[in-house]
């Protein structure tokens, strides 16, 4: 078994290694604001798993984040690095973040202790070994149900397939692959279909589990040798689903567990359904032969919702809320909030909150006012992954060309074009752009946005391409 070319026991052996004794320092002084940012930024989940207990120190300018181990600091780092040097840089200009290894247990020459992971910061506790594997009640959200699903052309195809997949007991199509933004609904019906399961045909076992969570089972199963336990809890399940399959890039080993898993399900004619932010073809940091093996059974995709699934989500939500809400305010939020459900809904969640707390009634200017910072966000946040998503659409090209190595014209006029627009419609300087394509130099940067306006210059007809891209990207 190996972790990115060590051996198991290399890998456990370096966890000890890891644990150094603890010296305490001041936490620099914008630190709780970047905390509350990952939150929000996060979600609650994945807050408690991974930052809940992070450790920092240095200053505002050069702070240093430490994690319990050097596998929680590359995973963290290579999975959040980013957007946390992102979320840091909008609180402080040009503030640096430096990941290191920290654990709050003093060093022992037989780590035992230190490998609990009762002792890790925001990881589950309690005996791993005996801990139920299995995803418990608990992993499921009581509100993410079929009936509480409002259904609108972008997400049709999704939702029916959902539906056939849980009252069906042969996979028709398998894997089920749900694809789509952040906030479209891919959790939602992922729990849907294990509560209409758990509900309608208790017989059948139903694994629900998020990648990261496959990941760290497995990892922890490498750490106590006990990789058996890991596997069968696989064995006997009737239905596996593992949300957000993304984060299982990159990871080798994960990546083989994971499709050994998959492939010993599929052939015993198991359900398995998975979840991605992107197309099976687009996830860029997985093996081609599992990228072709998640596409063959029915790939669906979630659409961003248009202006009147939004409308009919907050009717919906609205009426769960039991909360009057005018519907001049309703088709305000409708049409303001295009990020994404999750924040159409906590939008709607901020002004109920409010309009109880102070005992107003829902109006179109408190809403404004309550709702300020968020509305002023929704107005110019375009993000870089929407720009190369947007772009590799219209030039026909693989989103992975966004952030490829080749050089061939018909993907790097694009990919040009991209980097350009990421300058002028976000707010991201020019090596954070480089990174998020791949990796790029600044200067690399430079060099396309100058290549952009050079041939805006002289060619009509390209400008006009650029302008309608740039139109569609701010409307
Ligand atoms: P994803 O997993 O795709 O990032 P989620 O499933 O977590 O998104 O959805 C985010 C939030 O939006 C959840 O609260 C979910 O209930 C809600 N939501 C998304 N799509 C719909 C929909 N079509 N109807 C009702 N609620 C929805
Ligand atoms: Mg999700």
């Amino acid at each position: 078994m190996k972790i990115e070319g060590k051996t198991a026991e290399a890998f456990v052996s370096e966890v000890s290694q890891d644990i150094v004794s603890h010296t305490l320092h001041e936490a620099p002084e914008s630190w709780p604001a970047l905390r509350q940012a990952l939150r929000e930024h996060f979600g609650e989940t994945a807050y408690r798993r991974w930052f809940e207990n992070l450790h920092a120190s240095g200053n505002d300018d050069v702070m240093t984040l430490k994690l319990p181990t050097r596998f929680m600091r590359d995973w963290v780092e290579a999975h959040y690095g980013d957007t946390i040097r992102t979320l840091w840089r909008q609180l402080i200009r040009n503030g640096r973040i430096e990941f290191g290894v920290s654990a709050p247990i003093l060093k022992k020459p037989d780590a035992a202790p230190a490998l609990n992971p009762a002792a890790m910061p925001g990881m589950p506790a309690g005996d791993a070994l005996a801990a139920p594997l299995a995803a418990g009640e608990c992993d499921l959200d009581p509100r993410f149900t079929f009936d509480n699903f409002v259904v609108g052309k972008p997400n049709e195809l999704a939702y029916a397939a959902a539906r056939r997949v849980a009252d069906s007991d042969t996979p028709g199509f398998n894997p089920l692959f749900l694809y789509g933004g952040v906030g479209l609904g891919k959790t939602h019906l992922m729990h849907a279909i294990a509560w209409h399961i758990r509900r309608h045909y208790p017989q059948r076992r139903v694994i629900y589990m998020s990648a990261e969570k496959f990941m760290y089972q497995f990892v922890r199963a490498l750490r106590y040798k006990d990789t058996v336990a890991f596997k069968d809890q696989f064995r006997s399940v009737d239905v596996l689903m593992i949300d957000d399959v993304q984060f299982i890039g990159g990871k080798d080993t994960t990546q083989e567990e994971f499709f050994h898993t998959f492939n010993a399900l599929v052939d015993r004619n198991r359900q398995v359904i998975i979840s991605a932010d992107k197309s099976p073809q687009d996830l860029d940091r997985m093996e081609e032969r599992l990228r072709s093996r998640l596409g063959w059974g029915l790939v669906a995709d979630l659409h961003p919702a248009t202006y009147e699934l939004r409308l009919g989500i907050l009717h919906a939500k609205a009426e769960k809320l039991g909360c009057q809400v005018p519907d001049k305010v309703m088709e305000f939020l409708a049409h303001k909030i295009t990020s994404n459900v999750r924040e159409l809904e906590g939008a709607l969640n901020r002004i109920a909150a409010h309009a109880q707390l102070v005992g107003r009634t829902i109006s179109l200017e408190m809403t404004q006012d309550v709702l300020a910072d968020l509305l002023r966000a929704n107005d110019r946040r375009i993000t870089i992954d929407e720009i190369q998503k947007k772009v590799a659409e219209h030039y026909n090209i693989r989103l992975s060309d966004m952030h490829s190595a080749r050089r061939a014209r018909q993907v790097a006029r694009p990919r040009q074009v991209a980097m350009y627009l990421a300058k002028q419609l976000t707010p991201r300087s020019l090596p954070e752009i480089g990174r998020k394509f791949g990796g790029r130099d600044h200067t690399t940067v430079i060099h396309a946005v100058r290549k952009i306006e050079e041939l805006s210059a002289y060619d009509a007809a390209f400008k006009e391409d650029v302008e309608l891209l740039r139109r569609l990207l701010q409307g």
